[in-house]
Parts: structure tokens; C-alpha cells; sequence
């Protein structure tokens, strides 16, 4: 079996427009953002009953739906995925910010949902002014109200590992395995593994000891086998660098034979992947996506 590849892709125009602008470069699975990220969500249908503008974004509609659905139908695309707002941070220790990123998580799992995607991908949070254990308390428990309200059948939650960043959360195994145990097996809760956000944070993905420690750490605390999907995109800053800046396949810290090795592994080559790096064409006029693939697959 060969791996399923994609590509993170602009809804501009429609959400049905992803899909087509996927098939156009030659993606098998895409990802998509349902709002703009740097808003808050809205509702996933026309029932927005407060009058307040605070929810920027558009409302999915049925026909929306229906022009999606069948985009993927016509074009072959699969593993449709979400990544969820910037804005909503489930460790926040501002009860305001706190509620109203539940409730916009709400939505996000919700409009998955709603338009039959495999789930959305959300970074865990920020604990800000308090401390990394009181954060992972905030989100665990704000993920079983989350879950609880959407009542999911399809979409799953995925907590997609950091770089560490700032007072980012979900950077190592450890809290992203606590975070799974104390959201408990009945919960559909996965992990997005994120190879630039791994290096960055220490796994030195570029040598083999580098790679195997971090599978070592991800089997000890229960992450390797809750991944669902993977986002691949090389570094541009070093391993341990904690710092967040993705680079084209191969051309970064993580390197050739660092993408091999996650290529190769037997669990996670069977997982859709998904690329996050920058858009636009090469030198010689070719789309970085379609270059990043074309690498890729010669790895594969
Ligand atoms: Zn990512």
C-alpha cells in the first residue's frame, strides 16, 4: 500500500473549492480550515439565536455540505481533516477565554461533523501565567464537557503535539499521554503527530537514536498508537530550538532521511499525512506542494 499524501488547502471560494484545488495538485487526503483561524468560530448551521457578532465566522449550510460531499466523491480526495482556530486555548486560566474556547471547540467537532470529516486537529493549549500542570487539569476537563456536548459518531478530536513554544502544551509524550488517560479510552481522542513541531521540541527526527527515542517515549505513555494523522513538514529552526517554523520536505533540520524513517514505520505509514508548508511555486514555476509530495513519495 502506498501512503496517503496531502495537503493543508484554502477554502477560499467555498469549502467544496479545497477538495478540487487537493485533486489539482495530486493529494489523495486534505485539510482544510472550516473558518477563517484567526476567528472565532460560528455555528455549524443557521441557528444563531444570540444577537452578537462576536462569532465572525460564516455558518455551514446544507448546500455547502452537499458541494463538499460531493467533491470528494468526484475527485477520489479522502481523509478529509479540520484544524481548528488559533484562538481557542483550552488551558487558558481566564474563566471568559476558558468557556469561550469550549464552546468554540464545540462548534469546530460540531461543523466537522457536519460535513462528515475524520476530525479536527487542535493544539492542546497555552497554561500562560499558571503552571503546566493546571493547564493540562483545564484542558482534560474542558475535553469531557467538549465531548459530552458533541457527542460525536464520526469526526475525532485530535491533540496534535507542539514545538513548546511560550507556555505551549502537549510538547512531549508524557503530557500528551496524560492527556489521553485522563480523557479516558471511551472518548474518540487522538493525537496528530506534527514531525516539525517534534524536532523543534527536542526528538532529534533527523538521526536514527533521535527518532527511536521519541517512539520510545511515544510507546511508554500511550501516544503511538493514538495517532490518526500526521502533519509532515521539515524545521527550519533546530531540533530543541522549541521554536515553530516549518520548512519545505527536506530542505530543513529534519532532512531526507529523517522523512524516510517515518515513511518507513509500520504504524505510522499507514496514517494519512498532511502538509502545513508554505504555498507557492519553485524557481522552475512548480507548486511547492506538488514538489513536496513528488519527494515524498520517492522516499516512500
Ligand atoms: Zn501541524
Amino acid at each position: 500500500m502506498s501512503v496517503l499524501l496531502g495537503a493543508h488547502m484554502s477554502i477560499a471560494g467555498g469549502l467544496h473549492k479545497a477538495v478540487d484545488r487537493a485533486a489539482d495538485l495530486g493529494c489523495d487526503v486534505v485539510q482544510i480550515f472550516t473558518q477563517p483561524p484567526q476567528q472565532w468560530p460560528c455555528k455549524p448551521v443557521q441557528v444563531l439565536t444570540k444577537n452578537n457578532n462576536q462569532w465572525a465566522a460564516k455558518p455551514i449550510t446544507e448546500s455547502d455540505c452537499s458541494l463538499f460531499r460531493e467533491a470528494l466523491k468526484r475527485t477520489g480526495v479522502s481523509r478529509p481533516l479540520a484544524h481548528a482556530s488559533y484562538l481557542i486555548n483550552l488551558a487558558s486560566p481566564k474563566d471568559e477565554l476558558w468557556q469561550k474556547s469550549i464552546d468554540s471547540m464545540v462548534i469546530e467537532w460540531q461543523r466537522a461533523e457536519l460535513l462528515g470529516l475524520d476530525g479536527v486537529v487542535m493544539h492542546p493549549g497555552s497554561f500562560v501565567e499558571s503552571t503546566p500542570e493546571a493547564g493540562l487539569e483545564r484542558i482534560a476537563k474542558a475535553i469531557c464537557e467538549i465531548h459530552g456536548r458533541v457527542a460525536p459518531k464520526s469526526a475525532w478530536l485530535l491533540l496534535e503535539n507542539t514545538a513548546g513554544q511560550g507556555s505551549n502544551l502537549g510538547w512531549n509524550m508524557e503530557q500528551l499521554g496524560w492527556l489521553l488517560e485522563r480523557t479516558g479510552e471511551n472518548l474518540m481522542v487522538g493525537v496528530c503527530l506534527d514531525t516539525c513541531h517534534a524536532h523543534a521540541a527536542g526528538f532529534d527526527f533527523s538521526t536514527a537514536e533521535g527518532f527511536k527515542s521519541w517512539e520510545k517515549d511515544a510507546k511508554k505513555h500511550s501516544v503511538l498508537g493514538a495517532i490518526r494523522a500526521l502533519h509532515l513538514n521539515d524545521s527550519k529552526k533546530d531540533c530543541g530550538s522549541r521554536v515553530d517554523r516549518h520548512e519545505h520536505i527536506g530542505l530543513g533540520t529534519i532532512g531526507l532521511e529523517g522523512f524516510q524513517r517515518v515513511l518507513k514505520h509500520k504504524t505510522l505509514k499507514t496514517l494519512p499525512m498532511y502538509l502545513e508548508t508554505e504555498k507557492g511555486t519553485n524557481a522552475d514555476d512548480e507548486e511547492w506542494d506538488a514538489i513536496n509530495m513528488r519527494v515524498l513519495r520517492e522516499l516512500a
